[in-house]
């Protein structure tokens, strides 16, 4: 065997480790890269998510007062008065105050509370919840992501598959038909 011959043999050893290294760490970078294209709808739906801040007057402008008293002080609708009660169309609820997106027809349900109840929001992300123990009560409050409108509350006593009831204001809704 030549020298040159030993010298392609060894360089040949040496490479092959070398090269499944750079193709494995090539993987990885593209795993990476692709990591970050999937995390992309999250940083859109932050974007979505941009806060709403208007001043009570500008509120006030566009707002019915019945609307700004419960979306901006927290009021409730007197049970069975609100228009969106019996919608029974395929549809989006809307936020009221900002239109984001907040409940799907699909997920509305018949409580018998006399307002329009949900079983989950259409996204996680557009609702918030916050304790409330106003009139001595232990309750979860549920707002708006966007705008911090006040909807409504939730409670554990909802159908299947959440068990969960969201218990939201007509008006602070809108509807979208499909
Ligand atoms: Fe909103």
């Amino acid at each position: 065997m030549t020298y040159l011959m030993q010298f392609l043999l060894v360089a040949f050893v040496l490479l092959i480790p070398m090269s499944c290294q750079q193709s494995k760490s090539s993987i990885q970078s593209k795993e990476n890269k692709e990591s970050k294209v999937a995390a992309t709808p999250a940083s859109m739906a932050s974007d979505t998510l941009k806060k709403v801040v208007k001043t009570a007057a500008q509120w006030k402008g566009e707002l019915t007062d019945l609307e700004y008293n419960v979306l901006r002080e927290k009021g409730t609708e007197r049970p069975n008065t609100g228009d969106l009660l019996k919608e029974k169309s395929a549809g989006v609820f809307t936020c009221r105050g900002c239109q984001l997106p907040l409940f799907s027809s699909e997920t509305k349900f018949e409580s018998g509370t006399g307002w329009p109840s949900f079983y989950q929001p259409i996204n996680d992300v557009h609702v918030t919840e916050e304790t409330d123990n106003k009139y001595g009560w232990n309750r979860v409050e549920v707002l708006c992501a966007r705008c911090d409108g006040h909807l409504g509350h939730v409670f554990n006593d909802g159908p299947k598959p959440t068990g969960l009831r969201y218990c939201i204001n007509s008006v602070s809704l809108d509807f979208v038909k499909e």
